[in-house]
This record gives structure tokens, sequence and C-alpha cells, in this order.
């Protein structure tokens, strides 16, 4: 698809539903009916950066901070075994007390312990870190790169760069990980112009995933009283990721379905064909608040493993055999 198709498509003027009906065929044929499940360990909610739009941002003193211990996140990953998923996605803020090589010890136990898949989603860190994560047993790592318009960027994550959060992408490339990355749908400022570039990146930047999630306005972040994304504007994303990248692996994300109960189901019928269902322990999921109205923030990681498997079930869907590992060559 060209970038004016792309924008025209984006439009709210447009309907949807033949973007749509074309994404899910294209789905079908590339990628399959199956749905991977990755469960999801928000391990720390420390975070070193002010990113505006993020609850756990540095300078919000209203968070109450915890960090998981390595035999707490270990815990998380065998009940991701027992639920038979095949990969964790392990999460956190910018933790400067979760170090490389803390991280990487965790690795390596997790890989030891369970066989699982492993997802890093950490953040920015040198080229060596990758390496060297990469090297205890992680496999796959994600990376938002959040939006692709360079100020609008520098406005919402005044203390990071733009172009040091693509060095990452190709840092991590070159260590040898599957990559995902992705973006904010309706953040402020945002132009239908910038998430047809987003999309153009995507395919771009060769990604074996891609993290779509409406930007959902947080009361205790700089962003207070902004307009959140809207579902519609986060699903044509998805819809057009699918219809232009083919084989990536997209998320139908927690934030779709916090901001409409119906947003993961309505993702999985335009595009996307993974679910991160949430294993953290339920004591301190509600102080993982990157934005508010988070779902499941009271259930088990059983209730949430329960509640995907009826939703593929109303769906017409299954769980996906195997790890689900990125359907591009991977050296
Ligand atoms: N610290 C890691 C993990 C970030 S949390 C990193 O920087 O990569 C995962 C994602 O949540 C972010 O990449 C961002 O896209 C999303 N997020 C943060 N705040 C949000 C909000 N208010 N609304 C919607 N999504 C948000």
């Amino acid at each position: 698809m060209t970038r004016e198709e792309i924008i025209k498509a984006l439009s709210p003027d447009t309907d949807p539903a033949p973007l749509f009906a074309l994404a899910d065929k294209v789905r079908r044929e590339n990628v399959g009916d199956g749905v991977h499940l990755r469960g999801l360990i928000e391990f720390s909610n420390y975070c070193r950066r002010g990113c505006y739009y993020c609850g756990i941002r540095a300078g919000n003193a209203k968070v109450r901070r915890y960090r998981l211990s390595h035999d707490e996140i270990l815990d998380c990953a065998r009940t991701a075994v027992s639920l038979n998923y095949k990969t964790v996605v392990v999460q956190s803020g910018e933790d400067p007390l979760w170090d490389t090589r803390a991280l990487a010890a965790l690795v390596e136990k997790i890989k030891a312990g369970t066989g699982l898949a492993i997802t890093l989603s950490v953040g920015e860190r040198t080229k060596e870190d990758y390496k060297a994560l990469r090297a205890a047993g992680a496999d796959r790592f994600l990376l938002r790169f959040e939006t692709s318009d360079r100020r609008l960027f520098g406005m919402l994550k005044p203390d990071s760069d733009y172009d040091n959060r693509f060095r990452c992408l190709d840092w991590l490339k070159e260590a040898g990980f599957q990559v995902g990355s992705g973006v904010m749908a309706g953040l402020p400022g945002q132009s239908l112009e910038s998430m047809a570039d987003d999309i153009l990146l995507f395919k771009k930047l060769d990604l074996d995933m891609v993290g779509i999630g409406p930007f959902i306005a947080n009361p205790d972040t700089p962003l207070a009283g902004a307009d959140s994304g809207t579902l519609e504007a986060a699903l044509r994303m998805v819809a057009l990721t699918r219809i232009v990248t083919k084989t990536t692996h997209i998320p139908a994300t927690t934030a779709m379905g916090s901001i409409d109960p119906q947003g993961r189901q309505r993702a999985l019928r335009c595009g996307a064909n993974v679910l991160m269902p949430n294993i953290s322990p339920a004591g301190h999921r509600a102080d993982y608040s990157l934005y508010p109205g988070k779902i499941c923030v009271n259930d088990k990681p059983e209730q949430c493993a329960g509640c995907v498997d009826a939703m593929l079930e109303t769906l017409g869907r299954r769980r996906a055999e195997g790890y689900g590992h990125s359907l591009k060559a991977v050296i």
C-alpha cells in the first residue's frame, strides 16, 4: 500500500469494514487461525525515565513501587508452564537495580528451569548489554519506538533520544533477537501522516512482532486531561500493519481490552494473532499502572487463562501450537 492509501484508510471518514475484512483474510492466509499466548510478568515498576504518557514514570510519587525477587519471577514462569503457555514476556520499567548481570542470571534460571521462550521488555540498554542478554538465553525483545514523529517523540520522552531508540532496535537485531516494536495510537498531537509512517516503518525495520495500543491518558502524568486515543484508530493501525507486514506477530493488547470490553476480540478479528495474558502476582498488578482502567488487576493467572480460552472459543479460534517464534527466517 502507498502512504496515501494508508492515510486514507486511517481517516475516520473511511468505512473501516472492508479494511478489517481484508486484514482478517491476510491474517488467516499468512499466520493461520492459531493464537499465541504469551504470559506477561510485570516484574518491576521502578523506572528512571520520565515519559509523559506513562504512569510508572520516575516523577510519579503516587506509585507504590515494587520489584519481584528472582524466586517470585521463577514462580510466575512455572505458572506459565502449568497453564501451557510457551513464552513469558518479562517486562519492567528501566529499573537500575535490575542491571544486565542480574537480568542475565534470571534469564538463565528461567530457561534452565522451564525451557520457555523468553521475551524481554526492559527498555534501552547498550549493545553489549543486549548481546549478554541474548547469550544468556533470551529469545526475543520488545521495544516500541512509540511514534515515528521525531518532534512528538521528543515532547513525550524528554529524557530519551529518538535516534538512540532506533539504534537499540538495530543492536537487538544484530544480537540475534526476534525483535518487536510498536506504537501508541491516538497520542496528543499525533497526525494520520505520522501513523502511516509508523506502519511503513514497521515494514522497513523488518520486525518480527508489532504491538499497537490506544494511548490512555493517565491522571497522574503530565498528560492528565489529554484526550485518549480511540479503539477504532488502534484497530485501523492493527489492520493496516497486518496487510503491510503480513507475517508479523501482532498482539491484541491489554490497552485495547482496557479501553473497550470487546477491544481484544475485535483486534483478533482484524489482524491480531497473539494474546498476552497477565501472569503477574495478583498483589502487584494494580501497581503496574501505566494507564487507568487496566483490566485483570484482581485476577489470578488461572482466571486470565480461563478467560482467554473462552474468548478464543467464542471467536472460533484456537491456541497455536509451539513456541510461536518469528515466522521470518531467524539466523
Ligand atoms: N520500559 C519498557 C517497557 C514499557 S511499558 C520500555 O520502555 O520499552 C510497555 C508499553 O506500554 C510502552 O512501550 C508504551 O507504548 C505503553 N504505554 C505506556 N503508557 C501508556 C499509556 N498511558 N497508554 C497506553 N499505553 C501506554
